[in-house]
């Protein structure tokens, strides 16, 4: 099939992801992304969308984006196959020619940008949260060493892909989008190596972190398990309360996997977050940019949540939360 841009228009692909017929929300955010890039780089953005009953899904993201979406029918697809995704994102690419493909650094989208990188011998930029212009090239801010340290990274490739962090960029939502045009494809593709089981659900129906006012959170930087009581005791102070950790301690199984906060945990916004001995990894900051007010209490002064924090902490939290507590006893009515 041949280029179907029109002569010199150059794409920009949107990878949607969604569950249960809902589009999942990330794909607002990659929208923005691929706004910012236009800026630089004028383009026709696409949201590509597969699935087997595209329909709600087309219409939802064209009405509230305005953006067109090119819908892909594929009967296998009643749950996600990350070979039938990259076999047929492949095909459409090979089709539209796209600039850029972007996915959500989440870990489908992770899946699907590297497989794809792989296939079309393209560069992928992976967890980007900002992008700008040097010396004439695109160049997208990624963070590295734990976001200790900004990486700023250019790439010669066409297409360029690249996973966005979510939470870093606002979600897109113009006002009154004057709705994009949906095309319809159906394509049959029968995977020879990935077949999905079925999706089995968790035992645990607990909402306590998502509804929580206030969520402590516990990092490696607590040591011991045993100074998760010291963590617990933290929490009782806050009404509404609720215990989160980042993925290490849940890892360890200090902490059930309901409550872990991050990019492969729990998103959550309550209105205070405080996080106990966590270095502000990005997959955690993924989980929790959405709150209100952050504190974070780190013996490491360059600990990268303090550039998330309203409140830095620089101190032992086996030292903070003992003083903490006794000088709340004093106070207590
Ligand atoms: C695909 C992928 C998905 C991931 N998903 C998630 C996710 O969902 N959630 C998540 O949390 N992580 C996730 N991770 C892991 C993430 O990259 C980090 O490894 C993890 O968040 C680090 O946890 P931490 O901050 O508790 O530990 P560390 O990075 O080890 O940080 C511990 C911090 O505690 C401080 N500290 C040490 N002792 C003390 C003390 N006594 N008092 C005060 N401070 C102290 C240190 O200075 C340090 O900053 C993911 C990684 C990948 C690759």
């Amino acid at each position: 099939m041949g280029k179907m841009n029109k002569p010199g228009q150059k794409s920009i692909f949107i990878i949607a992801e969604h569950n249960e017929n809902k589009v999942k929300p990330v794909l607002f955010e990659l929208a923005s992304c691929a706004y910012k890039i236009k800026k630089y780089c004028p383009a026709e953005i696409k949201v590509i969308l597969l699935g087997n009953e595209t329909e709600k899904l087309s219409s939802e993201i064209t009405h509230v984006t305005g953006l067109d979406v090119v819908a892909t029918e594929i009967n296998e697809l009643a749950l996600f196959n990350p070979e039938i995704y990259k076999k047929v994102i492949e095909d459409l690419a090979a089709e539209f020619l796209p600039s850029f493909i972007i996915a959500g650094h989440t870990p489908r989208g992770l899946d699907v940008a590297s497989g794809l990188a792989v296939r079309m011998k393209a560069a992928c930029i992976t967890g980007i949260e900002s992008l700008g212009e040097t010396e004439g090239k695109i160049c997208f801010r990624r963070q590295i060493f734990y976001g200790k340290i900004d990486a700023h990274v250019t790439a010669d490739s066409e297409p360029l892909i690249i996973t966005v962090q979510p939470g870093a960029f606002e979600p897109f939502k113009p006002e009154n989008a004057a709705t994009g045009k949906v095309e319809t494809r159906r394509v049959n593709y029968v995977p020879f190596f990935t077949h999905e089981k079925g999706i089995r659900r968790s035992i645990f129906q607990d909402s306590s972190i998502s509804e929580a006012k206030v969520i402590v959170s516990a990092g490696n930087g607590i040591g011991e398990k045993e100074n998760l009581d010291l963590v617990n005791r933290f929490a009782a102070v806050f009404p509404g309360s609720a215990v989160g950790g980042s993925r290490i301690i849940v890892d360890r199984g200090w902490l059930e996997y309901r409550q872990q906060i991050g990019l492969t945990g729990a998103q959550v916004a309550p209105e205070l977050y405080i996080a106990c001995g966590i270095s502000g990894a990005s997959q955690h900051l993924a989980g929790m940019r959405g709150s209100g007010f952050v504190v974070a209490i780190n013996k490491d002064p360059k600990a990268a949540i303090f550039n998330e924090s309203d409140v830095c902490v620089v101190e032992d939290i086996n030292k903070f939360i003992p003083a903490f507590l006794e000088e709340y006893k004093k106070k207590e009515i």
